[in-house]
């Protein structure tokens, strides 16, 4: 690799990746004044919607997915914005009380962030026929099944489409995105395809980032470095940091995803995760999914469902995601060494007999199972063991994390309306 020269430049800050994490840190140093530098590898496209600008975010190996060791799919949305470029838009709140275990008080961040952006339930015409079924028959059952706080721009937002998966053409679904280009509006420079590839640290401190830039070796200084890569790409850095236990004992949220097919629906899209319940004693949270397509299929037929495949416009789908037990390691290049236990199994097994059961009493057919998808790695730099309760590492002075790393136990949650607080926090005592 070519010794990358010192570059003339230097920052108050360098924020590596641009989902919820770091575009939220990058935005709020900009507002203070600070002189930020993003470093993002994936491109800057305004989302169209299409399945070809979906497959570029979110269909190379090792870039935007990796299958763990146990063959379960992680997906990792590479591009401005990050995952949410494809996320469902959910935005449910952050646990204050365990945040709080390890001195975070977050509260103040999450009442800015709900007047900053577009948090809300749906409004009944935006609710669509897929999650009202769904919902009247987990009602039925006696569950407390709610509508959940979604991140809609809802005047936006049209019934009839997926598109929340592929990224909303609409800009009905706030995305880190916005964030990241708000930052970039107020002065930042944000360099996309831009992928860090080292830390530089001298006398323990952290002074900048060597990264790739349209084919050549570069690196740039700053006060603070900030990384942002997510629960998978930030332990790799880490280590090259010299942080050798950073990506061990994780977790990666394990979901499985029930379908049946349900005559009486009309077909079309509608927005997903509209409504949902969580069983914090279980450690399950289901929610109502309408799924794209393509990806519905795809799920079918690895099972060998072709009646359901076949039948899209009649699936109706509930997701089960699991609190899984921290274990694994993420390798030096990123891949992901875990085996979830059979106390993780019994809770799918669990949320897939529920969700089963809503299915039926809503009057589905040809009910299956997925196979199990990680939903949101994370707890690779944990607080109180590799951060922290600044963000800060313990062993590099100036290198901070903000992104789904941080999480300091095990979760199960939808992570982004907690990243985008812990984000606001950082900024607030980066000088
Ligand atoms: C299909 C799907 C649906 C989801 N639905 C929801 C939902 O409804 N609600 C919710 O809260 N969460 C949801 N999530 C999860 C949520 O999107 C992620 O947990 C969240 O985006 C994680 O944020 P992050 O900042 O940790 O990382 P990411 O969003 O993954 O961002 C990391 C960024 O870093 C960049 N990067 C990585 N390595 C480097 C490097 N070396 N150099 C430069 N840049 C780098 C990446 O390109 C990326 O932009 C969903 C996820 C998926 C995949």
């Amino acid at each position: 690799m070519e010794t990358p020269a010192r570059h003339a430049k230097n920052y108050d800050a360098i924020v590596v990746g641009t989902g919820p994490g770091g575009a939220t840190v990058a935005r709020e140093l900009v507002k203070k004044g600070q002189h930020v530098l993003m470093l993002e590898w994936g491109k800057d496209v305004p989302f169209n919607g299409s399945k070809t600008q979906a497959m570029g975010i979110i269909g190379t190996p090792g870039k935007n997915y990796t299958i763990t060791s146990d063959g379960m799919i992680v997906g990792k949305g590479t591009t401005v914005g990050g995952s949410t470029s494809l996320y469902c838009g959910s935005a449910y709140p952050p646990p204050i009380a365990m945040f709080a275990k390890y001195g975070v008080d977050i509260r103040a961040e999450l009442e800015e962030t709900r007047k900053d952006l577009p948090i809300g339930k749906l409004k009944s015409e935006l609710i669509g026929p897929h999650s009202k079924v769904i919902a009247e028959s987990a009602r039925l059952l006696g569950h407390k099944w709610e509508l959940l706080d979604k991140f809609n721009y809802q005047d936006k937002c049209r019934l009839g489409c997926f598109m929340c998966f592929t990224g909303c053409p609409n800009g009905a679904k706030w995305t880190a995105r916005g964030y990241a280009l708000e930052a970039k509006s107020g002065g930042a420079t944000l360099l996309t395809e831009a992928k860090a590839l080292d830390i530089i640290v001298e006398n323990g401190t952290a002074t900048g980032v060597k990264y790739s830039h349209e084919g050549s070796m570069h690196s740039a200084y700053a006060k603070n470095i900030i990384i942002a890569a997510g629960g998978l790409g930030t332990p790799v850095l880490l280590r090259k940091a010299g942080i050798g236990n950073a990506g061990k004992n994780f977790f990666v949220d394990p979901m499985v995803l029930a379908f049946g097919l349900l005559d009486a629906l009309p077909g079309g899209g509608e927005v997903p995760m509209t409504g949902g319940m969580h069983l914090p004693e279980e450690g399950i949270m289901m929610a109502d999914l309408p799924l794209y397509p393509v990806v519905y299929r795809l799920l079918a037929l690895q099972k060998l469902h072709v009646k359901n495949a076949i039948n899209h416009k009649k699936a109706v789908g509930i997701m089960v995601k699991a609190k899984d037990d921290l274990g694994g390691e993420v390798t030096n290049s990123g891949g992901v060494k875990k085996v979830l236990t059979v106390n993780d199994h019994k809770r799918l097994a669990t949320g897939y007999e529920l969700a089963k059961g809503i299915l039926e009493r809503a009057g589905a057919k040809n009910i299956f199972k997925s196979m199990i998808i990680a939903g949101h790695p994370g707890g690779t730099a944990k607080i109180g063991d590799i951060v922290d309760s600044n963000l800060m590492t313990a062993a590099v002075k100036n290198l901070y994390v903000s992104d789904c790393s941080v999480i300091p136990e095990a979760w199960g949650l939808p992570p982004t309306l907690t990243l985008v607080c812990l984000g606001k926090r950082l900024a607030k005592h980066l000088q």
